[in-house]
């Protein structure tokens, strides 16, 4: 380990320090510590490390190095891709217009926060063909809970108690994840050969106990659903709605809307969709919107506009689910997802999508050759392939993941979604270029020419990392973080 790689506490050194205060010139009996009752305060000093400026720039810079993002590298993940950040949108976040507000401010003291935040409703309203939004919710997951939430208020309020939702077996972990915590049951229904909503399996699962499909299109396979009107038509026949799964919509944004599919309640993921950098599990926005059947029932407050052209805020009404996040929302993302949206403008965020199923049609054109392609043919953001080709030379999918790192590529995500075996989910993007994907491409069959002549490089991967293979159960079971693993 080069010296400034190494553990902080090891280079603690007794009386090193990494700033200098002048001498303390308040009175003693008006100090902290005269002013905190005694049993509160630390009889030792807290045992930190002591270290110069220089020791500790280099060892949080070295930390920062050994991190992976989009801004190291190509990071084809799929579905929960981290896409793209434009540098111009933190900045626009970080305007101290924006930043330093408070929310207990006045509303006439905050009118163009206020301003965006009504702009963002409608752009997003437009976007999705909904009727009203609502800001509040903080993640995808809490979109869904917040949406199905107002599905029960409906149905509840017309009188019926509908507890089914469901689901296709493709869908994200959230999805049942987030019925079960708004008090509702999932019916995992099986996707057919091609990949779609089996319909006779659909018609077989509806009935008077539906509360609603949720469904996300293109699925998570990177397939778009070609018979989403019949599927719309069966649930709500059978008096069910539709929640549409938005997280991640690079494939559809100026070009069909939940709304038009016949949808009645959809969640996007701001932080996936339109920009904002979420490592490490957040921050994000989870914005919903619903037809107009379902507003009474949204979340308060949302921003209307008044007569005299002012912005204000207006509580949920009766039937409201009530506020489901303190204040408006992550409100830092909502001022990016604005920006997003301003810079790229209709025409351009249609250009968004379509270059990124270009790519991914690119991409799983001329990978399909080297794995199994169990959906040939067009797909849309992202698509999925299978390892199981790769079987009777001992390797397998993870193997294939693990390898990539040696090249310096964060892998796609695997074994997901589970209804294909030794899956291999990527999603490129629209922002990478062709030397990107093709990059990518080669490594991708290089890795597979190993696998049948030398599997052992690959079985053995990663190579060139400072760590190689985790138990990964254990990691995250059982993380051993301090510097006494030895
Ligand atoms: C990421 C994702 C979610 C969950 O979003 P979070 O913000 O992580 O809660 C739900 N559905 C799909 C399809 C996703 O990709």
């Amino acid at each position: 380990m080069k010296p400034e790689q190494s553990l902080i506490f090891e280079i603690s050194r007794p009386g090193r320090a990494a700033y200098s205060l002048p001498e303390c010139d308040v009175p003693a009996e008006d100090s902290l510590d005269a002013l905190i009752p005694a049993e509160l305060l630390r009889k030792q000093p807290a045992a930190l490390p002591e270290v110069s400026e220089v020791d500790v720039i280099r060892h949080f810079t070295a930390l920062s190095r050994r991190n992976f993002g989009v801004d190291n590298g190509f990071y084809p993940l799929g579905s929960c891709t981290m896409k793209y950040n434009p540098k111009i949108n933190e900045d626009v976040a970080r305007f101290p217009g924006f930043a330093k507000i408070h929310p207990y401010q006045p509303e006439e003291s905050i009118q163009g926060a206020l301003e965006l935040m009504h702009t963002l409703q409608s752009d997003l309203a437009a976007l999705t063909g909904m009727d009203a939004v609502s800001l509040q919710p903080a993640a995808g997951a809490h979109g869904e809970w917040t949406g199905l939430m107002m599905i029960r208020a409906y149905h509840e309020s017309c009188g019926e108690v509908r507890t089914k939702v469901i689901v296709p077996d493709s869908s994200h972990g959230t999805n049942p994840a987030s019925a079960s915590a708004a008090g509702l049951t999932t019916v995992t229904i099986p996707s057919n050969e091609q990949g779609m909503v089996d319909l006779e399996a659909l018609k077989n699962a509806v009935g008077s106990d539906t509360a609603a499909l949720m469904l996300t299109n293109p699925s998570t396979l990177g397939l778009f659903e070609t018979q989403i009107v019949e599927i719309a038509r069966i649930v709500h026949e059978a008096g069910g709605l539709l929640y549409y799964d938005g997280a991640n919509s690079n494939a559809i944004m100026g070009i069909t809307r939940p709304g038009d599919m016949g949808f009645d309640v959809v969640h996007l993921n701001l932080h996936k969709t339109m920009s904002t950098p979420h490592g490490g599990g957040g921050p994000g926005a989870g914005p919903v919107g619903v037809k107009a059947k379902l507003a009474p029932f949204l979340p308060g407050p949302t921003v209307v506009k008044s007569e005299d052209g002012s912005f204000t805020l207006q509580a949920g009404g009766p039937q409201s689910i009530g506020r489901v996040k303190a204040y408006y929302g992550n409100f830092g993302i909502l001022v990016r997802a604005y920006t997003y949206i301003r810079t790229y403008g209709p025409d351009g965020l249609r250009e968004v999508s379509e270059n990124a199923v270009l790519n991914a049609n690119y991409m799983l054109h001329r990978l399909a050759p080297h794995f199994e392609a169990p959906y040939p043919g067009i797909c849309k953001h992202e698509f999925v392939l299978s390892g199981k080709n790769l079987k009777p030379y001992g390797v397998r999918t993870l193997d294939v993941a693990k390898r990539l790192l040696d090249f310096g590529y964060h892998p796609p995500t695997v074994y997901f979604p589970l209804n294909v075996e030794e899956c291999i989910m990527i999603e490129p993007t629209e922002t990478e270029s062709k030397e990107t994907l093709d990059g990518f491409i080669e490594t991708m069959i290089r890795i597979v020419q190993e696998a049948k002549d030398t599997p052992e490089i690959v079985l053995n991967a990663p190579h060139t990392t400072e760590i190689s293979r985790l138990d990964e159960t254990q990691a995250a079971r059982r993380p051993v973080l301090n510097c006494s693993c030895g």
